[in-house]
């Protein structure tokens, strides 16, 4: 396994754990009484690894939140009981239905380019988190309040974030990427900014994406004004019938991952300017 490096403490008591593969940030709250995980790794056996750290900090009973539910946040839960994992209720759904469906096809991907960790994610048992999360929930670690949030949709349907408020720390998960455009493949380009204003109203001192660097409200704030941009260019696209391929993509995101955020909003507006959900008879 690739090494991780140390946790880096954010504030007392709050740490982040910058992890390889996929430089994902593992956060690490202590209260008096319990701890939490935010985010579990991409395999079982990150998850062990990860869960070894932590109890190299505290002996306090440990518990995880899940940001949502792509393998590298999610696919370590086997380290703990499915009964202190928190999430939103789709992640636990998607991880439910779908989840041996995302593991093949990261094997398929990671295979060539990192057999390795194709191999630890095969080896892994996806763990549907007990603890289910609609908006918004207070989770009393004793002598330290955790806020476990979903904004609304983002960089995909299941987005939650965990809000140290003592600290003003924000755990941001997917919904910010610092070091590498934002990842649009299951995401809702339309809603995302709108998804963020609640986020930067907490006014954090640091927000932790999931992953790179630790950054702050002001790139959380341009990374929103980014997303609005690229928001309205698709709308105006999309009523003037440009089609995805030829789109001038003048937005701050390199072309491909632009391509995919705007075949992402065409599908999201096409749906819901002909009702494409409920299935039609023909004729
Ligand atoms: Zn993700
Ligand atoms: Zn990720």
């Amino acid at each position: 396994m690739a090494p991780a490096l140390a946790w880096q403490e954010l504030a007392q008591g709050v740490f982040v754990l910058p992890w390889e593969p996929f430089r994902l940030n593992v956060g690490l709250v202590l209260g008096q009484e319990r701890a939490i995980l935010i985010d579990t790794g991409a395999s079982l056996d990150a998850g062990r690894e990860i869960v070894k750290l932590a109890k190299s900090l505290t002996e306090l009973p440990l518990g995880a939140v899940n940001s949502h539910d792509h393998f590298d946040h999610c696919f370590g839960n086997g380290a703990l009981d499915a009964e202190v994992i928190w999430s939103h209720r789709l992640c636990a759904e998607h991880l439910r239905w779908d989840g041996e469906e995302q593991q093949r096809e990261v094997i398929s991907q990671l295979r060539s380019t990192d057999p390795e960790t194709a191999e630890q994610v095969a080896a892994s048992t996806i763990v549907s988190p007990g603890c289910l999360i609609d908006d918004e929930v207070d989770l009393d670690l004793g002598e330290r309040l955790v806020t476990l949030i979903h904004p609304g949709r983002g960089h995909t349907d299941n987005d939650v974030v965990a809000w140290v408020a003592g600290e003003r720390i924000l755990f941001a998960g997917d919904l910010v990427e610092e070091g590498a455009p934002p990842s649009f493949e299951d995401s809702f380009p339309l809603e995302w900014p709108d998804s963020l204003a609640p986020l930067l109203a907490l006014d954090p001192d640091k927000v932790v994406p999931g992953h790179g660097a630790v950054v702050d409200a002001a790139f959380m704030r341009r990374q929103q004004v980014d997303l609005q941009q690229l928001a309205d260019l698709a709308r105006k696209g999309f009523r003037n019938s440009q089609r995805p391929a030829e789109f001038d993509v003048d937005t701050a995101f390199p072309g491909r991952p632009a391509q995919t955020a705007i075949r992402r909003a065409y599908s999201q507006l096409t749906a819901a300017s002909t009702g494409a959900w409920v299935e039609r008879q023909p004729g």
